[in-house]
């Protein structure tokens, strides 16, 4: 190939292998979640997360969504590396890039050097990773993580879902409470080291706030956002309880929770209406997602569903900009940004406008500049029952379409899935709500004999 030609082919706005996961996707997806709204197929492939690696977790949430026999697995890091590189491998192979969640059970019990070999070999194949933990973790972990033995600094940034709600327990100081409000501490300190490392270390950080809702704590939504909402958390995620993983954990009714009613004290903490149609991630009836910023304590919504200017401008994004790669490296993604605009040259005045009705929206100029916008954004990830799934999946897999509303509903989700996992070993892609309602409790059961825990820590973990 000329030296032109690969240049002409390395700035390409979007590489011709992510086009065609895109259309790939969008073909895949069903009819009823091909909205003007859709951004799965057009302007990103959605998520996908590891499994099977480190399923052992050091504290006892109810609900929990892990099967019986996690922690009798014991965590090991070589496994741990050589799985998700595995999975990661066949997740390049159908998309260059793509956001990925580094998932099992509390990701800081790996050893600071196995996670960070981990996160490479997972950017290795152009995932952006996102590790989960409980966040009862100290600075140091943070400081080891990013920098190796000798002190030099081996990542630049990070990614963490932190856990943090009423249905743990464990958490160091606070070992169990049934007030959200108790827990604001820790969210405070938690996001105090993420700031520290940023000061003392320079490595950036993204942070989202999991919550898990029952039908005890759905109630206290309000007092979650109102009072972390300055703590620079740049996601809250909040998944209502299903009847999923150990059954031994499960105290309440979570039939009981209604979709509209959790969005709305969502709405009530960010103190504004979350509009999340205007943007649609698969199905509405799995995921919800407002993206928008606070200016102070004040949300905005990228996006005025009401007004058709906005919506135009919906559409620009997700036509001219849709496959772009955003977390390539800067000079490159101006290169390609470039090639968009002398492409679509009215974009210039498409986000012209939108910039300055979002800015009149946000209270203005001036404000903006007096107190520094703080892009947030509410998802709400609705996961399914394991008994509604079970039969679901057979049926896809058998190729039938069920005729009862329910299970016709199950189909339909599960095949607009969003958040899905690799399976080399099949060829398959599957939907986390299979993946934890029917997949893990034997795969756990192999791990546990393939990872045994040495004999007198079995008894422990058993017991929490
Ligand atoms: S994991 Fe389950 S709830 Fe989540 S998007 Fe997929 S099918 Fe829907």
């Amino acid at each position: 190939m000329s030296r032109w030609r690969k240049i002409g082919e390395v700035t390409r706005p979007v590489s011709r292998e992510m086009a065609r996961a895109l259309a790939d996707r969008w073909r895949e997806l069903p009819e009823h979640v091909k909205t003007p709204a859709q951004v799965l197929g057009r302007f990103g492939l959605g998520c996908e997360g590891t499994h099977g690696v480190f399923p052992r977790c050091n504290f006892s949430c109810t609900p929990c969504y892990h099967s019986s026999d996690a922690n009798r697995v014991r965590v090991d890091g070589e496994h741990t590396v050589r799985h998700v590189d595995a999975q990661m491998e066949f997740l390049a192979q159908r998309a260059p890039h793509a956001h990925a969640q580094l998932i099992g059970g509390e990701v800081t019990l790996l050893d600071p050097d196995d996670h960070a070999r981990t996160l490479q070999s997972m950017r290795r194949w152009g995932r952006e990773p996102m590790s989960f933990s409980h966040g009862d973790f100290d600075y140091e972990y943070l400081e080891r993580l990013t920098h190796d033995a000798q002190g030099r600094r081996r990542l630049r940034r990070i990614s963490f879902a932190v856990h943090l709600d009423t249905t743990m327990r464990g958490r160091r100081g606070l070992r169990r409470t049934d007030d959200e409000r108790a827990l604001t501490p820790y969210r405070a300190a938690v996001m105090a080291n993420f700031r520290r490392l940023r000061r003392e270390k320079k490595v950036s950080s993204f942070v989202a706030h999991n919550m898990t809702v029952t039908p005890a704590n759905v109630d206290q939504i309000v007092d979650v956002v109102r009072e972390s909402q300055g703590f620079g958390f740049g996601m809250y995620s909040f998944q209502p309880a299903a009847f999923v993983g150990d059954r031994r954990r499960w105290r309440e009714d979570y039939s009981t929770l209604d979709a509209d009613r959790i969005w709305s004290k969502i709405e009530e903490g960010a103190g504004s209406p979350l509009p999340y149609r205007v943007l649609q991630v698969g199905d509405l009836r799995c995921n919800r997602t407002a993206w928008g910023f606070y200016v102070g304590d004040q949300w905005t919504s990228f996006f005025d569903e009401n007004d058709p200017r906005d919506l135009e401008a919906r559409d620009a994004l997700l036509r001219d900009l849709g496959g772009v790669h955003f977390s390539a490296p800067p000079f490159l993604l101006v290169l390609r940004l470039s090639r968009v605009v002398l492409r679509h040259p009215t974009l210039i005045l498409t986000a012209g406008s939108w910039t300055v009705r979002t800015v009149r929206r946000a209270g203005g100029w001036k404000k903006l500049l007096r107190e520094r916008p703080r892009i947030t954004t509410f998802v709400m990830h609705r996961f399914m029952d394991a008994e509604e799934v079970g039969p679901a999946w057979r049926d896809l897999q058998d190729g039938t379409w069920a005729d009862v509303p329910e299970r016709r509903e199950v189909h339909e989700r599960l095949l607009a899935c969003s958040y899905r996992m690799a399976h080399p070993e099949t060829g398959q892609l599957v939907p986390a709500c299979v993946q934890h309602g029917l997949l893990d409790p034997e795969e756990n059961r192999h791990l546990a004999n393939e990872l045994p825990l040495p004999r007198r820590r079995v008894k422990e973990s058993l017991e929490r």
